[in-house]
This record gives structure tokens, sequence and C-alpha cells, in this order.
């Protein structure tokens, strides 16, 4: 079992493939082009694989594959059938723009994967392209719809925006309530990348614009899951996800690890270590030993928090996976 220096178990470990992206979400990635990290410095899907199996005889029993956008790198269905067939119990899931779905949901499926977190901010299509730079909205439509005709397990992830979506945030809920997948409203995360004019509607905001339909009460909360659920009257929950909240970090069950191979206790803080030497030469050891430091050192508690001002995090969203 993982323990970290604040006696909270880690059982979950997110992987970003590649950290780049065909979307440009402005509350994650600069507007102005910028240069990728050089695919070379990568980690192949051996070396990621090797620090996978690292961490799952140490105890993760959750691995979600994320970016950048993950369907943007090749093979994936191959990577995620190496983890499957190394202990198939282990809950795999991915988070996706979407986009790519439509044609790799029953490959991937097939290799596999049980669960799938799909971004949608909006339903309408003008919108979805002034958020993603890009006109994408049926391509993730259909994503979506493919999904879970794969028989994968959907999850919605909403980033509500002031001024963008704020008005679709009830559509959305029944977009999600008529197909029974899951809606989690992701409180917008300050961040040095997000367009600078880019505000958040907080976990209050989001609740009042659901209750001017909606009636709904708090469902207690499932031990480490970052969302806060509430229940409507006909049964159907829905999540916010809330890292501004001082107790948000409590219970945090998490590790990233990005495509280069940098091992990160906590996606607001700067800290990192490398694991690429330690896997890229087969040293197991050393890659347990560098696992063990990073948990040793995980902060115990982010700074979204609403006693620190909402100060801003340099770390990229599309670097870590979110
Ligand atoms: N490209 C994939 C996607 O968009 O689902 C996976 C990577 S993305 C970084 C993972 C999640 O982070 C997405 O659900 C996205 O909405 C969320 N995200 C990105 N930037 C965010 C921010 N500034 N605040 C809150 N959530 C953010
Ligand atoms: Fe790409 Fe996901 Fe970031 Fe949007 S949120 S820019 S889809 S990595």
């Amino acid at each position: 079992m993982l323990i970290d220096g604040h006696n909270r178990v880690v059982d979950y470990l997110r992987v970003s493939v590649t950290e780049r992206c065909n979307f440009r979400c402005q509350y994650c990635m600069p507007e102005k082009p910028f240069s990728w990290v050089p695919k070379e410095n990568l980690l192949s899907y051996e070396d990621l694989f090797k620090f996978i199996k690292v961490s799952i005889d140490e105890g993760v029993k959750k691995v979600r594959i994320t970016g950048g956008e993950p369907l943007l790198r090749e093979g994936l269905d191959s990577f995620i059938k190496m983890i499957y067939d190394y202990k198939n119990d282990i809950d795999l899931a991915i988070t996706t723009n979407g986009f790519l779905l439509p044609k790799v949901a029953q490959k991937l499926k097939d290799a596999g994967l049980k669960r799938v977190n799909i971004s949608l901010d909006t339903l309408i299509p003008e919108v979805a392209h002034k958020i993603a730079q890009k006109d994408v909205l049926n391509k993730v439509l259909e994503g979506i719809e493919a999904a879970s005709k794969a028989g994968l397990k959907v999850k919605i992830n909403c980033v509500p925006m002031k001024g963008i979506n704020d008005k679709e945030l009830v559509d959305l809920l029944e977009y999600c309530k008529e197909r029974n997948y899951t809606i989690r409203y992701i409180e917008f995360m300050e961040n040095h990348h997000a367009k600078d004019s880019a505000k958040g509607l907080n976990s209050q905001q989001i609740q009042e614009i659901i209750a001017s339909k909606y009636k709904f009460e708090p469902v207690i909360r499932d031990g480490s899951s970052p969302s806060q659920n509430y229940k409507l009257e006909d049964g159907y929950e829905f999540g916010i996800i809330e890292p501004h909240k001082a107790d948000f970090c409590s219970d945090c069950n998490r590790i990233r690890l990005t495509a280069e191979g940098f091992l990160i206790p906590c996606l607001y803080f700067e800290d990192a270590l490398s694991i690429k030497d330690a896997v890229e030469s087969n040293n197991i050891d050393e890659a347990v030993e560098i696992l063990k430091k990073v948990l040793k050192n995980k902060p115990e508690k982010n700074k979204w928090s609403e006693d620190d001002n909402g100060e801003t995090s340099a770390r990229a969203f599309y670097k870590t996976g979110g």
C-alpha cells in the first residue's frame, strides 16, 4: 500500500501520454502558438508501462490515461492492452476531448478500457468553437455516442465559465440525465496558461443555476472522489469538483506522471521528480525509491483554496493531464 507523508492512501495514478492537443481550450492552453516538447523526449509506451507496473505492484488500483489529448498518440489501444493484460481488474480509464473517439472507441474498449471521461462544455456549435478555437462540437457529440455504444462507462466533464457557457448548465445536465451519463462541473482552476479574461463559476454559483430548475440535496462524499455529488428528486446525481474548498485535499489519493516522465505529487506545485533515467535503464528499485520520495513530499493541500487569495498556478493542465 502506498501512503503519503500526510497518511493518505495513494492508489490512483494519472498518466499523461502527450502534452499535444488538437484543441486550444481557453481555460487550459495559451492562445499564441508555442513549441511542443520534442517527441524524442517523451517516454515510450514500454517505459511508461514499466512505471505503471511498479505502481500497481506497490498498491495503485486505478490508472487514468490523459494528456494533452491522449487519442493523438498512436497505438494507445496497444498501451491500454499492456496494462489490462498485466492486471485486468485495474480501474482503467481515459480522459479525452472526444474528437477522435468515433474512430477508436470500440478498439479501446476491446483493448480493456473500462471508463471514459469526455469534456463537453456546451451544446452550441459556435460556443464550442469559441472555447476550443476550432469547430469541434459535432465530432465530440459523435465521440460520446460512440463510447457509450461501445459499452464504455461515460462521464462528462464541464468547466463552467462566466459569460461563455453559464447559460447552458441546465441544458448540459439534461443532456446527460436523458442519456444516463454522469456530469461533473469542474470549478475553473486559475493558471498562467489560461486566457487572461477566463473567469470561472464557483460551486455556489453553479448550484444556484441548477437550482433555478431542479431541487437537489448533497450526497455524502464518497471517500477519495474529488467530486461533491448532489441528488435530484428523481434520483439522478451530478457532481461538482470544488478545488477551491479548503477540505478538497484531505483525502487526495492521486499522483501524476507526465509524458516526459516527471512524477508530480500535486497539480498546483512545481515539485516533481523524473523517473525517466530509472525506467530507461531498467532500474526498477530506483523507480520505486523515486515513487516513495514523491509520496513523502506530497503537499498537504493545493493552493486554490479560498484562504490563498486566488493565487494562480504555473503548472499547465495540458502537461499534467488535469
Ligand atoms: N484533452 C483531454 C480533455 O480535455 O478531456 C484531457 C486533458 S484535460 C487537461 C483534462 C481535464 O482538465 C478536462 O476535463 C478539462 O476540462 C480540465 N481542465 C483543463 N484546464 C482546466 C482549468 N483551468 N480548470 C479546471 N479544469 C481544467
Ligand atoms: Fe486540450 Fe483538454 Fe486542454 Fe482542451 S482541456 S486544450 S482538449 S488538453
